[in-house]
């Protein structure tokens, strides 16, 4: 391939061609390039008017000449999608909820056309224009879109690793045999996905996710008992959607990372570890068999690790602030307190049984941080709830795609009838 191309993921004569890079499925990629200048990369964005979706339409406007946004979606939020067709103009909008489909200002959509529900999803991210999909829905409700892409052999820049969580071995067999291809967004696997391209997978001894140790780092148990929302919703350094802000509070988010690495690089359990990083500017280490250690830097925004899966495997100039060397100072490490913070352990676990460990504690988490920010169940009830769900189901080692749908189902019941 000639450097410095632009290039666009195609199906290798119908067949799987060699895979690039350690992960993902078989895909070959060729210069799709013109005498007029690079073709552009037609993207959906599933969950486009949340934190992340918002942040990837920024990386799309600024990089106008690569990347062309030709799908949104959202749930219910119908102004906020209209408003962002009116600047993107994309071919279509889904609204998830049909009730907010309903209600849409058809008038306002200028040319573009307006999808409903699950078929609307399935409508774009299978369509032959469509290079990329950004998968990023908050929550079990993320899987259908991911699943419905990587079917249809697409390029899935995952954000939504409640995915993975639940179902990441059938998520993986499913991008191989169909020769699509998952691209990490979440920024600790964006950067582990980056230091590994310096060595072979045999060659990894471990892989180290840093955690800014969220809004409760340093507190004690007694001191968490009382906590609210509006302080479990105040993170030092990420700002996020109401879920994942939740899950950083628990450190859930960290337990969920270790599970989606587990499963997105095939690293086993044992070789993953977290560790506590208050600054959030490096955002996972490698370490290989010789010692060497390799880390991703930049200062905490996710348009940069978006930004990466959409132009991977090229990297170009875009809108996120450098490091500026001059002022660093200092980086501090800590240990994670796993006495105070018990959802890590939860995470460390599930990787490590796999099968229908993960759905379950993905549900169970779900619906006890849904109790959580409606005011009916307490800060630290969540894990709680989570393990007592977790001890509670019915293990099954290799569960189907339908198996996994319906333990799903049982553990949000099981979360939900938790009093203390
Ligand atoms: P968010 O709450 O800000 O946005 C969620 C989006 O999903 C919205 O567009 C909403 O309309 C849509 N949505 C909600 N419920 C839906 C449903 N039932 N069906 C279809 N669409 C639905 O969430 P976020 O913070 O942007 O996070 C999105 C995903 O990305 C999560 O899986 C999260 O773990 C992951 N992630 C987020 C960040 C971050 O910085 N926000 C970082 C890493 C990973
Ligand atoms: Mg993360």
């Amino acid at each position: 391939m000639p450097p410095g191309r632009w290039l666009v993921p195609v199906a290798a004569g119908g067949k799987p061609a060699p895979a690039l890079g350690p992960f993902g499925g078989s895909v070959a990629f060729a210069a799709a390039s013109t005498e007029a200048g690079p073709a552009r990369r037609r993207v959906v964005v599933l969950g486009a008017t949340g934190s992340i979706g918002v942040s990837c339409l920024d990386v799309i406007a600024h990089l106008g000449d690569r990347l062309q946004a030709v799908g949104l979606s959202a749930h219910s939020s119908g102004d906020a999608l209209l408003e962002q067709a009116r600047r993107c103009q994309p071919r279509w909008i889904t609204l998830t909820d049909p009730e907010a489909a309903r209600r849409c200002d058809r008038a306002a959509l200028d040319g573009c056309e307006l999808l409903v529900g699950a078929d609307g999803i399935q409508k774009m991210v299978t369509h032959p224009d469509v290079d990329v999909v950004v998968t990023a829905i908050v929550g079990a409700a993320g899987l259908h879109g991911t699943w419905a892409a990587l079917e249809a052999g697409k390029t899935v820049a995952v954000a939504n690793k409640e995915t993975l969580v639940m179902a990441g071995p059938l998520v993986m067999d499913l991008a191989q045999r169909q020769g699509g291809r998952l691209l990490p967004v979440d920024s600790e696997h964006s950067a582990v996905f980056q230091a590994l391209a310096s060595g072979r997978a045999s060659e990894v001894a471990r892989v180290v996710l840093t955690g800014s140790g969220g809004p409760f780092r340093g507190k004690t148990t007694a001191q968490l008992a009382n906590v609210t929302v509006d302080e479990a919703l105040r993170h030092p350094t990420w700002r996020m959607g109401p879920k994942i802000t939740v899950d950083s509070a628990t450190l859930m988010n960290k337990a969920l990372e270790i599970i989606e690495a587990r499963w997105l690089f095939g690293l086993p359990a044992e070789k993953i570890e977290v560790i506590i990083h208050p600054e959030s500017v490096i955002h996972s280490f490698v370490e290989f068999t010789d010692g060497s250690v390799l880390a991703q830097l930049s200062p905490p925004d996710m348009r940069l690790p978006i930004q990466y899966a959409l132009t991977w495997p090229e990297r170009v100039s875009g809108p996120t602030r450098r490091l500026d060397w001059r002022e660093l100072s200092c980086w501090r490490f800590e240990q994670p307190d796993r006495e105070t913070f018990p959802a890590l352990d939860l995470g460390h676990e599930v990787a490590r049984r796999g099968g229908t460990c993960g759905a379950v504690l993905n549900a169970a988490n779900e619906a006890a941080v849904g109790r959580f920010l409606n005011g009916s169940l307490r800060f630290l009830d969540i894990a709680r709830v989570c393990r007592a769900v977790l001890d509670q189901h019915n293990y099954s080692a290799r569960p189907t795609l339908s198996e996994l749908t319906a333990v799903d189902a049982w553990a949000r019941q099981e979360a939900d009838r938790w009093t203390h």
